[in-house]
């Protein structure tokens, strides 16, 4: 290709990316979704978090499944003085498998959450693998739905977790879908700190 066809390519490009980025004007929260089979849900939604906190902002996280290890980015952010994080208490883990108990504890989980979704002081808010907890029935839809629709207008949410709701992908403005390729797993290499947790 010649450098000025090139020219004129990437002009025309810019003249449309203008364009849609002056159509772009509403300034309030978004609703994120990050779900998919694909490593780097949980890590995204942090890595925005620190993008946020950058900026001065707020922030909660509330996670909805308590691994055996405490992961890195709890170890890191919760000592933070601009960020909340909570962990769901005697919680969901591939290990208890106690209905009523798992039940309880997102219900616990979820008042945390109505709280954060009412305070305008917080800029953005993580549900991590919040998405399992309509999956098993352990939280009803609905309320939750009505709360993320009335929270403060400015108000960021990122919700992660394998398997979303079809409702809350109605509701939600960004969705990405992270696929597995290929994960180190699967090739026996073992989870460490640092990667997995
Ligand atoms: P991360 O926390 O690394 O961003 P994630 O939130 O996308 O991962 P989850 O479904 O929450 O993924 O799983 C969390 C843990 O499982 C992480 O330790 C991650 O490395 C691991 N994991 C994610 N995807 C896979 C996969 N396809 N196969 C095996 N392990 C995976
Ligand atoms: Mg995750």
């Amino acid at each position: 290709m010649s450098n000025s066809s090139y020219q004129e390519r990437m002009q025309r490009k810019k003249a449309i990316i203008d364009e849609r980025i002056a159509k772009a004007t509403e300034e309030r929260g978004v609703l994120i979704l990050l779900k998919g089979n694909g490593k780097g849900k949980s890590s995204s939604a942090f890595g925005t978090m620190a993008r946020s906190l950058g900026h001065g902002q707020k922030a909660a996280v509330v996670q909805f499944i308590k691994g055996k290890q405490q992961t890195g980015e709890q170890l890191f952010f919760a000592q933070h003085p601009r960020v909340d994080w909570h962990v769901m208490g005697h919680g969901f883990t591939w290990e208890t498998q106690d209905q009523e108990q798992d039940r309880l504890a997102a219900q616990a989980a979820w008042q945390i959450c109505q709280g954060l979704l009412q305070d305008p002081s917080y800029d953005i808010l993580v549900f991590d693998e919040m998405s399992y907890m309509f999956k098993y029935h352990y939280l009803e839809l609905e309320p939750v739905l009505k709360a993320l629709q009335q929270r403060p207008k400015q108000q960021n949410v990122i919700i992660t977790g394998r398997t979303m709701a079809e409702p809350l992908q109605q509701i939600a403005d960004t969705i990405s879908h992270v696929e597995v390729e290929r994960h180190a797993f699967n090739l026996g290499v073992k989870a460490q700190a640092g990667i997995e947790f």
